[in-house]
């Protein structure tokens, strides 16, 4: 609540950003506060880094407004912003020692010498280098050269500071203590600290809220705690922490099926009978005698991580994740077990209708049976079916008739993954193409962000004449 209290500093209002004919930010919106400390998450590509270069003034975007303090600053240059930013590659001037690189700014700005002293050597303590002011920062360590990169901003004092994956060149251990740091800088110096990182535990760490970027929209804005438990959907729960995410059909209120079980939840509002994505944390799967379980598998895997073990139990075709302080046995049969308020229901990612196609068949064969259409200006060629030139048909294309592997360049060329989720039995995969999106599913890893041809197997589709004066409905 404290936190709603406090004055918005800076708001990005329904931001698009273009680059190259492509949608970069699609209608971002943001709010930050002064003294939070707000961290962008999200994969490579999402649009992060743009975000934040919007705020710093190194982008314009094609439409929407930047307000800066009530006031609108579209168009004003990154020097006369009241943000400093601290990039991964730290930028520090080399032949300069430890002193000159911080008082930099305040020499610019021809403050008198012994108030750029006070304000130099205040800022060295904060970030912990004291001492250090005559050291040469070629010589100092990673973490070192970074807190000297922070400190330099931090020093002219502006509102606002914009860090970019400052901690992405360090080890994990230095990674780890310049977290803690970082976030003790924050509150010391009572700055806005925006921080981009596509590392999830980093974010929850150190943030007051995070915002989750994908695909360049905004998915979720909360706290740590708000993301972790109440995701909204897959694409969140799979990214913050790790997560069963399984499929499953709402069947009325606080009634939800998953793996052919129905189990109590708390959640309403869903409608009857509706598919939905099911997200249990693996440290909510409780594991119990087969008789005492509301779901029944074998314990195929037991590693033990210090703090509890990680086990993998099949039920059915499903691979279910448990985090317990108790082991089970490696082989055994157990019941597994979960509470209703740790099952989080969400909204699917994609409504089950994503891969119906509506066209017009602009070619056809009888003799040789198959027939042609137009799909995002390439000619898709269906083999083993024949509708007559002109005629209107829907095609319906279940899951596993898409796939990114086959002959030739596929019957869309490029088809951008957007997000992989993992459900237990294969991966949930969120495809985009110029005009739509698609969902596939796939039983090896693919990268996100990357763009693949798409292929169809039109010997799994259901094919419907569509009657005349009938409405297309995709
Ligand atoms: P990363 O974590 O890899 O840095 P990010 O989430 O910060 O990713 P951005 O750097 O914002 O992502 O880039 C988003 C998309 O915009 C990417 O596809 C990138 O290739 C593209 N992009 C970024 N800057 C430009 C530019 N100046 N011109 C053309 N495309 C760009």
């Amino acid at each position: 609540m404290e936190q709603n209290n406090k004055k918005v500093i800076v708001s990005l209002k329904d931001i698009f950003v273009k680059f190259d004919g492509e949608v970069i930010l699609n209608n971002i919106n943001l709010d930050i506060r002064e003294k939070e400390f707000v961290t962008i998450l999200g994969p490579s590509g999402c649009g992060k880094t743009t975000t934040l270069r919007i705020i710093g003034g190194f982008v314009e975007p094609d439409s929407g407004d930047i307000i800066f303090d009530g006031e609108r600053i579209n168009g004003l240059p990154p020097h006369k912003r009241n943000v400093n930013t601290v990039f991964q590659k730290y930028s520090l001037f080399p032949h300069l020692n430890v002193f000159d690189n911080v008082a930099f700014g305040l020499k610019l700005k021809k403050v008198p010498k012994a108030e750029i002293k006070r304000k130099v050597l205040k800022m060295l303590a904060i970030v912990d280098l004291k001492g250090y002011e005559k050291r040469s920062v070629a010589k100092l360590s990673g973490g070192q050269q970074q807190r000297v990169a922070i400190a330099r901003a931090l020093v002219c004092d502006p509102e606002i500071i914009l860090l970019d994956e400052p901690l992405g060149a360090l080890d994990l251990k230095l990674r780890k203590s310049m977290q803690l740091e970082l976030k003790e800088i924050q509150q010391q110096t009572e700055k806005t600290f925006i921080y981009v990182t596509h590392d999830q535990e980093e974010a929850l760490t150190m943030s007051d809220r995070v915002v989750v970027m994908n695909n360049g929209v905004i998915e979720q804005i909360g706290t740590p705690e708000d993301i972790y438990n109440e995701p909204v959907n897959a694409f969140v729960a799979d990214f913050i922490g790790e997560a069963n995410i399984l499929n499953g059909v709402m069947i009325d209120d606080c009634r939800v099926r998953i793996l052919g079980k129905e189990l109590r939840c708390v959640d309403k509002g869903f409608g009857t009978n509706t598919p939905v994505d099911v997200v249990i944390r693996p440290e909510d799967m409780i594991i119990t005698t087969p008789e005492d379980g509301q779901l029944i598998g074998k314990v195929e895997n037991v590693t033990f991580k210090g703090v509890h073990y990680e086990m993998s139990v099949r039920v059915g075709k499903c691979e279910i994740l448990v985090h317990s302080t108790d082991s089970a046995e490696l082989g055994s049969t157990v019941g597994l077990k979960v509470i209703p308020f740790n099952i989080q229901i969400m909204n699917k990612l994609l409504p089950i209708s994503s891969n119906t196609i509506e066209t017009t068949v602009t070619y056809s064969n009888e003799a040789e049976q198959y027939f042609e259409f137009e799909l995002e200006d390439e000619t898709v060629n269906v083999p083993k079916k024949y509708f007559p030139e002109g005629s209107r048909v829907r095609i319906h294309l279940p899951f596993d008739a898409l796939s990114i592997t086959g002959e030739g360049d596929g019957d869309l060329k490029d088809v951008y993954i957007e997000s992989v989720v993992y459900k237990g039995e294969h991966n949930e995969i969120i495809l985009e193409s110029d005009e739509r999106k698609w969902l596939m599913l796939s039983d090896t890893d693919e990268q996100v962000a990357t763009y693949v041809p798409l292929y169809f197997d039109f010997g799994k589709a259901s094919f419907e004449l569509m009657s005349d004066g009938e409405e297309e409905t995709s």
